[in-house]
Parts: C-alpha cells; structure tokens; sequence
C-alpha cells in the first residue's frame, strides 16, 4: 500500500497513540469529577492545553478545545458575527466547506458575505481583500494553505492589514500545522483552527486558538466546559493525542519541509513527464506534502478507483465532502479551463512516505492514465 491521501487523515503518531492510550483503557473517567481519576483525565487536558498553546507560540488560556477543524471554524464564523453589530464577513472561494458553508449560513439569516477569487495559482491577494473591507465588516477569515492546492496564502499582510483596520482576522490552518510556521506572538491572527487527525492525532478532537479579548460566543450549550465555550465532556484521549501530535509536528518544522518538498518535488518531475498534464496551484507558495495535477481527458474519479485497485491511495481534489464526487471548487476559482477541471489528483505525503513508494507510485499513475487514456 502506498498512502497519498495525508491531506484527508494522517496516520496516528505513536506518542499521540501513547499519549491517548490510558484514557481510552483503565483511565474513563470524566475530567470534571473530582475523585483521583477525574483529576488525572482533567490534568491530560490541562497538559494538552498548554502543549498546544507552546506549538503555536500562543497562551494556554486561548486554547479552546472542540471536535475537530468543522466545528472551530463554525465557531470562529458565527461568533464574529454574533458579538458587535457589524453585519460583513469576507471569506474567499477556496475555503474549505466547514468557512463557506458556516458562511452562506449567515447569508440566509441575513448577513453579508463577501467572497474574494484567487488568482490562477491560487492564491488571494492582501490588495483584494482591503478593496472588500469597509465599516460594516466584522471578521476576514482566510485558510492558511488550501487543502486541494496547498497554495500557501499571504496571511501575515492580511493579518496586518485587518489589524490596521480594526477588523477581525480567522485563518484555517488545518492543512498549515507542521507545515509553516504559526506563531501566534509574530501573526496578528485573531482566530485560528486547528484540527488532529490531520497532523497526527485522533479524529474528534481540534482546537480554535482565540487571542486573548476575542469576543467568541458558544454554539453548544451544556456544562460550561471550556470556559463556557464548548460544553460536553471533554475527549480526554483525543485531546491527550492533539498535544502529543502539535508538539511532534512543529517539533522541526524546518527538516519536515526540506525532506517532504524533496518528495514532493521528485513527484512534480515524474508527473509533468505524463502528456497533457498540469500542476495545479503555485509551484513555490505550496505546501511541502501537497502535490496537485490534471490529467487532460481523465475521469479523476476513475483514475483515484484504479489506483486504488493497485494499492495507492489518493483522491480527486479533496476527500472531506462525506463520499461527495463533484468538480472541484478552487479549480473552478482559479479560472482553470475546462478540460482540466475533470481529470484531477490530489497526492498529499506524510514523514511515513520514501522516495521508493514516489517513484512506485509515479510510475502506476502513469500507466493508469495511458491505460484510461487508451479505452
Ligand atoms: N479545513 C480544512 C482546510 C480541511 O482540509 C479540513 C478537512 O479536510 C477541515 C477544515 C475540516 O476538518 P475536520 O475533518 O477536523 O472537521
């Protein structure tokens, strides 16, 4: 088997899985009881708290812990327009489904959402942003790194220019942890999503990292959990795996990306070798694990179902749309023709991938393509 699809979910860190281990076995009971297993379950979380406020250079009282990257951006989205009385959110076309989706919600209860297009590579411009900006804007929330593309996405002068302007900023970084650095003391990011299963924790578990003095309002009432702001009992295992993971992936952000870009790279050269093919997204703002190509008159879908049969693993644009087939949005948004818009392949690698499994794998997406190509 050769795993390219770590852009969809990583596999588990053995410190995340140890880390997790004893509040999934001897250790259940609920961090809030007040017996010696409940304090050692809350004492997890509180450690996790604080190793994941360390990974992104933030405060452990910022640390907000949720399910995952749906739920922390929904949060970072509906709170900016529930506090205040500005009534503007500007997003761009590339979010991912859990910002556009959070935000045409808000347009049916009657906000004002403004969507900014990237260019052909992918990327949104700091220009276009200030041009949307205006008195009535409440929050910009831009991704960090597109999850289909991994365009890299200029969130440090976007940042700043939100500050300057007084308006707030969220970025979903779920694709960017352990890839490029996130320093929450060097960012004028307000809010910022994070979630596990990506970076090599557990499925159920995420964090909104909120600065301190960001209005943030619940969307789920209950316990008070969270400081008020995620009621339900808290995923001790989960939560105990997302502090080992964060930690080990911003451990040495700088070697990840020098072996991953060196795989990553490696790839690029034997795919470009295919006849009518194209890389798609920026070729240098790109994300170290993320490779993305058409392939002219293929069926992606068909493709990703052959390889599959042969034991690589990939997806079309994005896996996250529960088993959704459609054309993929940010293709559409960058304005790639048509007859590339059928035919994609997202392969996103992980520390787990060798140079061995890249020329494998290069080499059956080859012969799948022909083989598609030929009838
Ligand atoms: N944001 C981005 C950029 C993603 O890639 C994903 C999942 O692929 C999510 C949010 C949703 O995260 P989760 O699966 O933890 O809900």
């Amino acid at each position: 088997m050769i795993y390219l699809d770590n852009a969809a979910s990583a596999p588990v860190h053995p410190k995340a899985l140890a880390a997790a281990m004893p509040f999934i076995t001897e250790n259940f009971a609920n961090p809030s009881s007040a017996h010696t297993l409940g304090r050692e379950a809350r004492l997890a979380v509180i450690e996790a708290r604080e190793q994941c406020a360390a990974a992104l250079g933030a405060q452990p009282e910022e640390i907000y812990f949720t399910s995952g990257g749906t739920e922390s951006d929904n949060l970072a989205v509906f709170s900016a327009l529930s506090v205040g009385d500005k009534h503007k959110i500007i997003t761009t076309e590339i979010e991912h489904p859990a910002v556009l989706n959070a935000c045409k919600e808000l347009q049916r209860r009657g906000s004002d959402v403004v969507r900014i297009s990237p260019d052909g590579e992918g990327i949104v411009h700091a220009e276009d942003i200030a041009a949307a900006i205006d008195d009535d804007t409440a929050m910009v929330s831009v991704m960090a790194a597109n999850n289909e593309t991994g365009a890299i996405q200029p969130i440090a002068d976007i940042s700043e220019l939100c500050r300057q302007k007084g308006v707030l900023f969220h970025t979903d970084a779920v694709q960017a942890v352990g890839s490029i650095p996130l320093d929450m003391r060097l960012l004028e990011v307000d809010m910022l999503s994070v979630s596990a299963h990506k970076i090599g924790g557990i499925k159920g578990a995420g964090l909104l990292y909120a600065r301190k003095g960001t209005p943030i309002s619940p969307m789920i009432f209950g316990g008070g959990q969270e400081r008020g702001i995620r009621s339900g009992t808290e995923n001790a295992a989960a939560i105990a795996a997302l502090g080992a993971a964060i930690t080990e992936i911003c451990r040495d952000i700088p070697e990840r990306r020098r072996r991953l870009s060196r795989l990553r790279d490696m790839l690029i050269v034997k795919l470009e070798k295919i006849p009518h093919s194209r890389l798609n997204g920026s070729r240098t703002e790109r994300l170290c694990s993320n490779v993305n190509f058409s392939f002219a008159d293929i069926d992606g879908e068909a493709l990703v179902m052959s390889l599959d049969l042969i034991g690589v693993f990939a997806s079309t644009a994005s896996a996250c749309s529960a088993g959704k087939q459609h054309r993929s949005h940010v293709l559409s948004a960058m304005g790639i023709d048509k007859k590339w818009l059928d035919g994609s392949l997202r392969l996103t690698l992980s520390e787990h991938n060798t140079e061995e499994e890249i020329v494998t794998a290069a080499d059956i997406i080859a012969e799948c393509v022909a083989r598609q190509r030929k009838g």
